[in-house]
């Protein structure tokens, strides 16, 4: 969808829309807004919107700290809500550029944009991808704070039309759809107040654009309804986490290039070498897939989370999954990643790893046929499949020893997240938990 100027003044005063949102995203996946009143719309559309980048996570210090939004005319939206305001609120997604006009590589999503650009140079069109983004739903106390009430006992695919999640997941589906999403799926999870909803997959740029909207408006409308979202990816001790799958393929005009109807398993030898680049790469990729400390209490056995690094055909166990699919939608399935991580960095970083992958033209390991948890150790060693990292320290490690994936950050970027996720790190082994008192309080 080609926008101009034009088109976007014409829908500011269609709508009555009275604040401009201009969007980027922090080190952390986090959305950040600069919000102006609809007379700077002409200083808007001429990116000379600038803000103060050293208070956001991960970009610059004081010292260079001017930084201008020039914003991506095509994510253009009105806001269905009205947040207080007499009109409507306007928004943009932006990419963050210096003064002196060139792109920040500290900017995540000007980052993708390189990466792909990489891919382009190799003859391919884009990168298609399509997220499954797991949440949960809680009640709201009477002050407004989150519990961890879950507001439904239900269970996958049940049908509990009369409950508060489920009304609420009807009206987050209906929200998106007025805002051009095209949902796809809108379901109960395995876990009590657990939900996913699923859009059409597209290119990359526009669905990571997209999935920071999804959580957007799904904080939004849970809130109308006394209730508090959470992508956390572990919020329930004994109970499923929140997953982000993340279906990948790359198309080279308009065919897919990970099909090939005579190919094993119905996969081109493209999508296999790219499968083996993302095997290879899994470890580091996952600090970035999973960057909290939180995450890792996702990447345990029994919970349809993987924890071994091993692919499938069939079986939903490891790491990487193939679905059965038509031409169009013939695709990899990365099942580690969770809701929390940025997905300009996590989108960057499985292309690159499988870029490399195509570039180098290795088969992947065989495909696991059973159950990877059941397997003995012994097993596992004998078929060369190996852990996941157990914990964001060893994730961190795994990033650290991996060239490929530091540059598919850049070294911008490769050093706030170092920074970042140490600083994380370094607070959760000082904090003292509940379980810790429970446990050693009498020793
Ligand atoms: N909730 C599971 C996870 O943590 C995924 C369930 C599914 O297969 O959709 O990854
Ligand atoms: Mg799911
Ligand atoms: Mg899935």
């Amino acid at each position: 969808r080609i926008l101009t100027a034009d088109d976007i003044k014409m829908s500011v005063k269609d709508n009555d829309v009275c604040f401009l949102r201009l969007a980027f995203t922090d080190i952390n996946g986090t959305m950040k807004n600069v919000e102006v009143p609809t007379s700077q719309l002409d200083k808007v559309l001429a990116n000379e919107i600038r803000f103060d980048g050293s208070s956001i996570d991960g970009f610059v210090r004081i010292e260079e700290s001017d930084m201008v939004l020039y914003p991506d005319l095509s994510t253009w939206m009105v806001l269905p809500w009205q947040d207080g305001t007499s009109g409507r609120i306007g928004r943009l997604t932006c990419s963050v550029h210096k003064v002196d006009g060139t792109p920040f590589e500290g900017d995540p999503r000007n980052n993708l944009k390189r990466i792909l650009n990489e891919m382009k140079s190799m003859g391919y069109t884009d990168f298609e991808i399509g997220f499954e983004a797991e949440f949960h739903l809680f009640k709201l106390d009477e002050n407004g704070g989150w519990t961890t009430n879950v507001c439904d006992h239900a269970s996958y695919f049940d049908m509990t039309d009369s409950d508060e999640g489920a009304k609420c997941r009807r009206e987050i589906v209906e929200t998106l759809e007025g805002m051009d999403f095209e949902v796809e799926a809108a379901h109960h999870e395995v876990g009590n107040g657990q939900q996913e909803i699923d859009f059409k997959f597209d290119d990359a740029l526009t669905t990571a654009d997209r999935v920071q909207t999804f959580k957007m408006v799904v904080r939004t409308v849970a809130k109308k309804h006394g209730l508090c979202a959470t992508f956390m990816a572990k919020p329930l001790e004994g109970e499923a986490g929140n997953g982000m799958h993340t279906n990948m393929s790359i198309f080279k005009d308009k065919r897919n290039i990970f099909y090939d109807a005579n190919g094993k398993y119905g996969l081109s030898n493209e999508a296999l070498y790219f499968l083996n680049g993302i095997l290879e790469h899994a470890r580091a990729i996952t600090a970035i897939g999973n960057p909290t400390v939180n995450s890792y209490k996702r990447l345990i056995p029994g919970y349809e989370a993987p924890v071994y690094i091993a692919w499938a055909n069939k079986n939903r166990s490891p790491l990487v999954r193939i679905p059965a699919a038509e031409e169009v939608t013939t695709r990899l399935e990365l099942r580690s990643a969770d809701p929390t991580a940025n997905p300009y960095l996590l989108l960057a970083a499985t292309l690159k790893a499988g870029l490399n992958g195509i570039k180098e033209a290795k088969m992947p390991m065989e495909p696991v046929t059973s159950n990877v948890f059941e397997m003995s150790e012994e097993k596992r060693k004998e078929l060369g499949i190996k852990p996941l990292p157990s914990t964001l320290h060893n994730a961190i490690k795994a990033f650290k020893a991996d060239k490929l994936i530091q540059e598919a950050l850049g070294e911008h970027l490769t050093k706030s997240f170092i920074d970042s996720k140490e600083l994380e790190w370094a607070r959760y082994t000082q904090s003292v938990s509940e379980w810790e008192r429970q446990r050693y309080i009498n020793y």
